[in-house]
């Protein structure tokens, strides 16, 4: 039972270009967006432009909401719901789609500067699962925010206009590496190694005489802060407060001689959250609610008040209870049972290089359209959703008739790894819920791979599940 290639519902010209168009667009916002901050300023911003209007401000001039209405609520400006309202009450439940935009990355420490033999370095974390060894030696940007004590916040963007500078962490030279080429994958670059080199010139004013000059310690962090005072207006102790991701710096990358792919960072996984928040934006309002809930931290356990364990979506479920009618408890525990939801987060597509890993009838293939995992998990499916066979049967009908492409998959073969996402959670509820996404190559690497045509049936897939599922 081999599932068909997409590709060949879009021959070359008028039909293959809309495939192509599409994944345009994603790929400019996949070069502009590379934090869970910057998704949602972005999503923000589209949602306004397609007539979404801020929860919040619905609740605070006492409107109400009616069917076709469509509003967004924002969560600590890190994740991010969307609505469009049905015809019928919301308790009768909600068609989500659901992904996360947080993705794997380092994490500058609380106090992260320090100079070392006339080298300045910042400290990192890294966040989510990454292999260590290959975030060196690539060019990286800065992106975040500093929060100062006067309650201001500062943007930073450093590394992404071409004639920006950027960063690094640096690897051992061949020449001297017998030792680490020894190693263990995992111990080969190791996490307190993963320091990013940020400057090298020290700080030497015209009048300082020699004596001085030797007298003065760390002049080129004197010189760094000093630059990030004039550019930025951050001292070092704003550090304590700052939230800087090291991402790899540039733009993503039509991949491929002929355009079929997409290299990126971060697709993991917001080549499911843009196509879901597209397709919530285009979906025809019907009788049943829509959301696109676009969540942060899935990729350390989707913990935290902006994860999917925070109650975040209960109580806007709840807000839009009190807003379409009467408000009860009751209802709201209804609405959330009664949801039917897709968990969009990427799958492991199979690789030529390493065909050890899957097992061939059950893995993903770029080009086979929308993937469906039933369950994730590892060792005998622990910590799965394991969707069920009645929801999956739905979906089955709901995109064969609309020639949606899509495929099955587990996350490689039996024993060999697993993965988790947020679909456990939503299965909380008591709703019906499966994993489905996009197929991705080098998942979790600074740079991964989609292809575009499984960009484009996610989409199609999407619309398809919102307005008849
Ligand atoms: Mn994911
Ligand atoms: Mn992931």
């Amino acid at each position: 039972m081999e599932r068909p290639n997409a590709w060949k519902k879009y021959p070359e010209g008028k039909a293959q270009k809309k495939v192509m168009d599409f994944a345009e667009g994603y790929r400019r916002f996949l070069s502009e967006c590379k934090t869970e901050r910057e998704c949602t300023a972005y999503f923000v911003k589209e949602a306004k432009k397609a007539g979404f209007r801020d929860l919040d401000e619905v609740i605070a001039a006492g409107k109400k909401l009616k069917p076709g209405d469509k509003v967004y609520r924002v969560n600590r400006g890190k994740a991010l719901a969307a609505f469009v309202i049905g015809k019928e009450p919301i308790e009768n439940g909600i068609n989500i789609l659901g992904a996360h935009i947080d993705s794997p990355r380092m994490d500058l420490k609380q106090n992260p500067l320090y100079e070392n033999t006339d080298m300045v370095l910042l400290d990192t974390h890294y966040y989510g699962g990454i292999k260590k060894y290959q975030w060196v030696t690539l060019p990286l940007a800065l992106h975040g925010v500093v929060a100062k004590k006067d309650g201001t916040t500062v943007t930073v963007n450093i590394g992404e206009k071409p004639d920006d500078p950027v960063f690094g962490v640096s690897d051992l030279l061949i020449h001297l590496a017998a030792n680490q080429m020894d190693k263990k994958g995992a111990k080969v670059v190791e996490g307190e190694q993963l320091d990013v080199l940020v400057g090298s010139l020290p700080l030497y004013k015209k009048d300082d005489d020699e004596k001085k000059k030797k007298q003065k310690k760390d002049l080129v962090k004197r010189n760094i802060l000093r630059i990030l005072k004039e550019n930025y207006d951050i001292e070092e102790e704003d550090f304590l407060s700052a939230e800087i991701e090291v991402v790899p710096a540039g733009a993503a990358r039509d991949y491929g001689f002929d355009r079929s792919m997409i290299m990126g960072h971060g697709h993991d996984d917001r080549v499911c959250a843009y196509p879901s928040f597209l397709a919530l934006a285009a979906a025809k309002p019907g009788k049943r609610t829509y959301a696109a809930l676009l969540v942060d931290k899935e990729e350390i356990g989707s913990v935290g008040a902006t994860g999917m364990q925070s109650r975040f979506f209960e109580n806007t479920v709840a807000e839009l209870v009190a807003l379409t009618g009467e408000y009860s408890e009751l209802y709201v525990r209804r609405a959330l049972t009664n949801c039917k939801a897709l968990s969009s987060d990427v799958s492991a597509a199979f690789d030529p290089n390493y065909p050890d890993v899957s097992e061939k009838k059950n893995a993903a293939y770029f080009g086979r359209g929308l993937v469906f995992n039933k369950y994730t998990g590892a060792r005998g499916k622990s910590g799965s959703n394991d969707a069920s066979a009645e929801y999956m049967g739905e979906l089955r009908k709901i995109l064969d008739d609309a020639d949606v492409s899509y495929q099955t998959s587990e996350l490689g073969k039996v024993d060999q790894g697993g993965g988790g996402t947020i679909a456990y959670i939503l299965g909380n509820y008591g709703m019906l819920v499966i994993d489905s996404g996009v197929a991705v190559l080098n998942m979790h690497a600074p740079w991964e791979i989609i292809s575009k045509v499984d960009l484009y049936e996610a989409y199609r897939g999407y619309i398809a599940f919102l307005e008849k599922a």
